[in-house]
């Protein structure tokens, strides 16, 4: 399902937006994180690990997280450590292979992998032949399958020559840049100069190198933004031309990253002006010949989530939407998330403590979920909302054994606004589907269907960014 730009209204949407701007989860998980417990420790996923490997032919996905940055970006609500001290990477080095050994060992047949991705913080903090060695680790242990999905985040600020070179040595063929705005006020009052000139080699370099897809992240909603200035940034980024780019609105959740209050002192784009900039970063995308994947993403139609889009394949899952459909994820490194068919674990989110944890024990789990049966056909109903735009009632039935119209016969009715407000259809059996306008708004759709969506409301406790 594509969008198609002549249908999205403007003045319409301005009209309805604000009745769903919420706080509501980005659903990369269903349960969402909140509902995991610390109950769920290192031996629960030992024990899920050992039974997750019945068939040895399944693939894996594999994600790291490199915690570290050499400055602090004041947007940031990732899990990061500031430090220039780079002699930290030989103990973060010797954990990561600590703990690779010790999942490795958990999964008692050999597993390849058909996805692997790096993720922080700054993967390029570290020196290439660091680079070069945490590749080994994970390679040695979990082969790369033909064709496999080698991605990585980086920071063109702090990425050189001798990185690209090593990444490409390593088997990296996606490449993602964090760019969040060109303009040079902006990145002053977000604390992070990086002159467009210096993205572009980049990308120069790794085309060169043969890097199949180059992604930017931008971000809107920052302070100083205009529909002006970000038009300037998009004529800046159409010149350099990225295959894939993630469009993210920012999110304002100071009570995870305090640093965010400095904006409250300045200028930040009011809703309206961030709605506005939205749209017509939307429609340049869609202009430029870019289509619109979901969420924040949009990609050339050659690209390969182009292509999963079209033929519902596109899944997704922490790293974002994917190609890579119902494999298990392993994730290493502090805060990292694995997902297995029926259950979820996280590590340590503070360096030193998932450090120690895993020096002493291979494993730093701190909290995970494993899923009801009620959970796991939820998550794929907001799976196929949030991945497909549109759930059929025939093929839940099948799956599950159920009529899904009276299974979700309160999640219906309460999606009966929406219906009204021309965001999403329904069937008489229930199947749905999700308007190009409602697109926009996806996550609203699929929080209908989340059983534990009240009760973290009634808490009182903010746990997830605005919807809209
Ligand atoms: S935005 Fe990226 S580079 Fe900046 S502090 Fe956050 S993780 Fe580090």
């Amino acid at each position: 399902m594509s969008v198609d730009v002549a249908s999205l209204d403007l003045d319409q949407l301005l009209e309805v937006l604000p009745r769903y701007t919420t706080e509501g989860p980005r659903y990369t998980s269903y349960p969402t994180a909140p509902v995991w417990t610390e109950s769920y420790g290192p031996e629960d996923f030992r024990s899920d690990l050992a039974q997750a490997d019945a068939d040895a032919s399944d693939g894996l996905s594999l994600y790291v997280h490199v915690p570290f940055c050499e400055s602090l970006c004041h947007y940031c609500a990732c899990n990061k450590l500031i430090t220039k001290d780079h002699a930290r990477a030989a103990g973060y080095l010797d954990a990561v292979e600590r703990e690779v050994a010790a999942v490795r060992k958990a999964l008692r047949v050999p597993r390849m992998a058909t996805q692997l991705h790096w993720g922080g913080g700054t993967p390029t903090w570290l020196a290439p032949q660091e680079v070069r060695r945490l590749a080994r680790i994970l390679t040695e242990a979990f082969p790369l399958r033909e064709n496999a999905e080698v991605s990585i985040e980086v920071d063109p600020r702090v990425t050189t020559e001798a990185h690209v070179d090593a990444l490409v040595d390593s088997g990296f063929n996606r490449i993602s840049m964090g760019v969040q705005d060109f303009d040079a006020r902006v990145q002053q009052a977000v604390h992070r100069i990086q002159p467009a000139e210096d993205t572009a080699a980049l990308v120069a370099l790794c085309r060169k190198a043969g890097f199949e897809s180059v992604n930017f992240d931008l971000i809107y909603g920052l302070p100083y933004q205009t529909v002006a200035s970000f038009e300037r940034t998009l004529d800046i980024l159409f010149e350099i031309g990225p295959d894939r780019i993630a469009l993210y609105s920012y999110a304002h959740v100071t009570w995870k990253a305090k640093q965010q209050r400095g904006f409250e002192r300045v200028d930040l784009p009011d809703a309206t002006t961030k709605l506005e900039i939205m749209f017509m970063a939307i429609r340049r995308f869609l202009a430029e010949g870019y289509r619109f994947i979901g969420l924040d993403h949009f990609a050339r139609p050659e690209d390969e989530l182009s292509r999963a889009l079209a033929d519902r394949t596109l899944r997704r899952n922490f790293m974002g939407h994917t190609t890579q459909a119902g494999v298990d994820l392993l994730g290493f490194g502090p805060s990292a998330i694995s997902e297995l068919r029926s259950s979820f674990a996280q590590s340590h989110r503070e360096v030193d403590a998932w450090q120690d944890a895993v020096m002493r024990d291979g494993m730093a789990t701190v909290r995970g979920h494993r899923l009801s049966r009620d959970d796991v056909e939820r998550r794929w109903v907001i799976e196929r909302i949030m991945c497909h735009g549109q759930l059929r009632a025939d093929e839940f039935e099948a799956r599950f054994g159920r009529a899904f119209a009276e299974s979700f016969a309160d999640a219906l009715a309460e999606l009966a606004p929406m219906q009204a407000d021309g965001l999403v259809e329904i069937a008489a059996d229930g199947s749905l589907v999700v308007t190009p306008a409602g697109r926009l708004l996806v996550r609203n759709v699929a929080m209908a269907f989340d059983a534990y969506l009240a009760e973290q409301r009634r808490s009182g406790v903010r746990m997830f960014s605005k919807t809209v």
